[in-house]
């Protein structure tokens, strides 16, 4: 099969998804679907798509087991618009390709962000790298808000008179804040896709850069919902066990973890599916990824 097309993708081309109060995700383009990575991976045996059910099985199957090249046949490239803050986080994903605005050439627009009032919170104690949970009397976030815009106004202000005083443009850039907007376009394959959402939607992961990956995992999902869906069920809402808590957890299922029938019965008590129960029962006993 040669080139892909996914109606449900062309559908949304270069359309803005607004993300925070002036940036954006936006898909520019795509190579490759589910069915690219069904093809690379059966590529071996010459044989090509075959029924729905199986070309999901097979995906699965892949991203479970961390056959991860097929993943790598589908590349999607994003023009995205975020605060500075957000994109030095970003970048530090090496796998992608990317072209950013230059701040050497263009004069930066004055577009900053200003998080709104509910994301407005103060330093976690138990987190150092994170927000508390505590509400903020919306009084003071107004405050911190009008502070934030007044900071960035002056530093655009003085910006301007540099540029305008005729400064090259790379040297009046440098006492911009880290909120000012930036774009840049981002190539990158779905398995390290995978990996950047993984990382970038977890909770740990700060609120703005957050918000990004969500919009950018709804639109991969168009492009290939089943790897997608994979995805979701084995990386972003599953766990690892470590030795140590895979013993533990035999520990407390006492007999039955050394019993794989008695598990299996268990598991399907438990409303788990065949395949589902038999791959759980071979993590369980026996200690290995089925
Ligand atoms: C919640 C959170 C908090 C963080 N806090 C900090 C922090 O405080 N300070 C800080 O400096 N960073 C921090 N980081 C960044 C983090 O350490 C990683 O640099 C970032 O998540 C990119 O991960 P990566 O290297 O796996 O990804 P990528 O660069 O996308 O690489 C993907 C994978 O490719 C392989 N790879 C890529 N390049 C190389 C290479 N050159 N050599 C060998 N293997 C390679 C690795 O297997 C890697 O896992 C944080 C990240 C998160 C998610």
């Amino acid at each position: 099969m040669a080139h892909t097309v996914v109606a449900e993708a062309e559908a949304l081309l270069d359309k803005e998804y607004p993300v925070l109060d002036k940036g954006f995700v936006r898909l520019v383009d795509y190579l490759g679907s589910d069915q690219r990575i069904v093809q690379a991976a059966r590529v071996s045996y010459g044989e090509g798509t075959k029924s729905y059910r199986q070309d999901r099985g097979l995906i699965d199957y892949l991203l479970r087991n961390e056959h991860t090249s097929p993943f790598e046949q589908v590349v999607l490239t994003f023009h995205t618009k975020m605060p500075i803050f957000v994109a030095r986080q970003w970048v530090r994903h090496r796998t992608a390709r990317l072209n950013e605005i230059s701040g050497r050439y263009s004069v930066m627009k004055d577009e900053f962000y200003v998080p709104d009032g509910p994301h407005i919170s103060f330093q976690s104690e138990d987190n150092k790298q994170g927000r508390s949970e505590e509400a903020v009397d919306p009084a003071v976030q107004t405050e911190i808000q009008e502070s934030l815009a007044t900071q960035q106004g002056a530093a655009y202000a003085a910006y301007m008179d540099l540029v305008n005083r005729g400064l090259a443009r790379e040297l009046a850039r440098i006492n911009l804040p880290l909120a000012m907007y930036t774009e840049w376009y981002w190539q990158i394959d779905l398995h390290n896709l995978f990996h950047f959402l993984r990382l970038r939607m977890d909770a740990h992961a700060q609120y703005e850069i957050r918000v990004y990956a969500q919009t950018m995992f709804e639109i991969a999902k168009t492009v290939a919902p089943m790897a997608c869906q994979s995805f979701s069920d084995h990386l972003l809402g599953g766990v690892r066990f470590s030795a140590v808590e895979l013993e533990a957890l035999r520990s407390l299922l006492g007999d039955s973890a050394r019993d794989s029938q008695a598990l299996a019965q268990g598991l399907e008590r438990a409303g788990l599916a065949l395949k589902d129960r038999d791959r759980l029962v071979t993590k369980i006993v026996e200690g290995r990824q089925n």
